[in-house]
Formats: structure tokens, sequence, C-alpha cells
């Protein structure tokens, strides 16, 4: 028996410990590699010969102040090449290409290669697009059977669960910046085709460093709008006009003050939304509190989110048992 559980255990280790190769763990590769749908194999991030010679752009599907983005074909399959807008933003462009590099996971799209000497991102590619297309997406007759309050709230999960993948992430606190109003903010996670969501423009992570008490600004233009945090906007009154250096800094609670309208925004008007809504507000005035510290992390609001949408699948499961 002894002998038996130390061979298990010196296979344990060997299993947890074991690099992975690249050929072990489809959709999960080692760094510097990617793997795409549902191939089981991970292969090397594409050279800037590669992207120059076997990438053939075949039309413009998104455009953003950083980026160009075109639907392209790579060894017939579809890839999203992404080309710089303008030199100005060039700092913006390798921000997102070391974040793209650096948090490679079910979260973020995934990179399939890139040429900083051309200005080039290569990524996978996602048909449904920007999360904005949501509602279009869900009246096509071919989805409308996923236009259901279940998976909608499904979706809203994903999206506090890659905030909170941001807040912890492997490279520290990282703060969503790019989402100064809604349309803005779903402009940044794309819908995959299997209903899930995730994050594609990473070009402004700015991180929190507690230990050094470094604080971040989304930018160095004055914000408004009650989208954004309260903690964002320019203290000093109408009269006093916008300095960057005097606006104060703050920290990843901005971007759970946005949860309640992205939510809100994911949960949409079918039957059974209003319901979820009522079990959420709870946590969404939370989100809401005006002194950031008082806010829940993104952890905090995804657990909140689990236990709702565990709740309501038992309660909507013992129903349908009733009425047979
Ligand atoms: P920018 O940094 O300029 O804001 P984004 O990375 O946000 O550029 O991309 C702009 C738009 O291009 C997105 O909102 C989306 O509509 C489209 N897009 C970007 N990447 C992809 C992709 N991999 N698949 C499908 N559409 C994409
Ligand atoms: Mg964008
Ligand atoms: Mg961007």
């Amino acid at each position: 028996m002894a002998l038996m559980n130390i061979l298990l255990y010196l296979c344990l280790d060997r299993l947890v410990t074991a690099p992975r190769s690249p050929t072990a763990h489809p959709g999960r590769c080692p760094p510097g590699h990617f793997s795409m749908g549902q191939a089981a194999t991970c292969s090397p991030w594409l050279s800037c010969e590669q992207l120059r010679t076997e990438v053939r752009p075949l039309k413009r599907v998104g455009e953003g102040a950083v980026k160009t983005v075109f639907l392209s074909e790579w060894k017939e399959r579809k890839v999203a090449l992404s080309r710089l807008t303008r030199p100005e933003v060039r700092d913006d462009f390798l921000h997102g290409l070391r974040m793209l590099q650096a948090l490679q996971s079910e979260h973020v799209v995934t990179l399939v290669g890139y040429c900083e000497d051309d200005d080039t991102i290569l990524t996978e590619y996602h048909p449904l697009g920007s999360l904005g297309n949501l509602e279009a997406t869900l009246n096509l007759a071919k989805y409308r059977s996923l236009n259901t309050w279940q998976h909608r709230l499904q979706l809203a999960l994903g999206y506090v669960a890659i905030l909170d993948f941001l807040h912890r992430s492997p490279l520290g606190t990282l703060v969503m910046c790019d989402s100064s109003d809604l349309p803005k903010t779903l402009s940044q996670y794309l819908l995959t085709a299997n209903f899930s969501i995730v994050l594609n423009d990473l070009d402004a992570l700015p991180l929190v460093n507690r230990s050094s008490g470094a604080l971040v600004k989304c930018g160095h233009r004055e914000l408004r709008g009650d989208f954004v945090a309260p903690e964002q906007l320019w203290p000093f009154g109408e009269d006093v006009p916008f300095q960057d250096d005097l606006m104060p800094a703050y920290d990843e609670k901005s971007d759970v003050w946005k949860i309640p309208d992205v939510s809100s925004f994911l949960l949409g008007h079918v039957e059974g939304s209003d319901m979820v809504r009522f079990h959420l507000f709870d946590i969404h005035k939370a989100c809401k509190s005006q002194v950031p510290e008082e806010r829940p992390t993104a952890q905090a609001v995804l657990d909140t989110y689990q236990k709702v949408l565990n709740l309501l699948r038992d309660t909507a499961t013992s129903q349908t048992r009733e009425m047979l």
C-alpha cells in the first residue's frame, strides 16, 4: 500500500511538473506558441517573414484609434491582421502587443504572430466580432435560442472573470483603461463562436503597484460622464481648468464601478433578465459605492454572480420538475 502511494505520488508529481510539450495541451500552449480552434497541436508564433508571405488580407472588419483590423487568410484559415493606424500611437500598439504576449489565456484573444518592424499583429479571428454586436447577433435566427437569461448571465460572468483575471494577473494588478463609455468598452471584447467573451484590445492596461503606492490614470485627458468612476472625474470643479499633473490617480476599483452597466447591457431585456437584475441588485449597489475602497473586488462580484447563477438554475430545474 505504502509503495503504491509512493508510486502514485511520483506519477502525479511528474504530471504536475512536467513541462508542457507543444502537442500536449490543445488551447493551452507553452510561451511563444499558439493553437487555434479545435487544433490539437501548438505552433510557434508566426514571424515577420511568414506574416509578409503567408497572410492574405481579405477585408477590413474593424477600426479603433490604434489598429485597423482585416479579416485575413492564413493556410486556408481565417485570422485577424491588425495594422497600426498612425505612428503617434505606436507606444500603445506595442504595449498592447506586450500584454497579448504575456497574458495569453482563455480570457484573452489568441496571438498567432506579430511583426514589430511592420507594426502588425495577427490574432485568431472571431466571426461574431465585438461584444457591441451582441444584440444584433442574438437577433439572428441561428442564435435566437441562445437569447436566454441563462446564456446572458453566463456572458456577464465571463466579463467579470476577465476583470478578475486582469486585477490578479501574472503581471500584477492591471486596470482596463480603454473604457470611457459603454460602446467603447464593449468594442474591446470579442464574442466567440461558442458564446464566451475574450479580451481583444490590451493597449491600455496600466499597472497598479500597491507596495510602491503607484496608482494609475486612464489617459491624459479629462474624462466626463457617469459611466466612468467618480474618482476618474476632474475633482476641482468647472472653474479650474483640467490639468493632467493635478489629476489624482486611482486604482482597479474604477473597473468595478463599470460592472453594473456592462452587465446590464449583457443581460438585456429577455424573459428572466429582470429577475436576474433583482438578485444582483445588492452587489451592483456595492459596485456603485462612491468610495472606491468600499466597492467589492472583481473576484467577490464573480463569486456572487456564480452563486446567483447556481441558485436560479436550481430554482428553474425544480420548477420544471414540478411541472412534469
Ligand atoms: P483599437 O486598439 O484601435 O481600438 P481593437 O483591437 O479594439 O482596435 O479592434 C477594433 C475592432 O476590430 C474591434 O472592436 C472588433 O470589432 C474588430 N476586431 C478586432 N480583432 C478582431 C478579431 N480577432 N476578430 C474579429 N474582429 C476583430
Ligand atoms: Mg479598441
Ligand atoms: Mg486599443
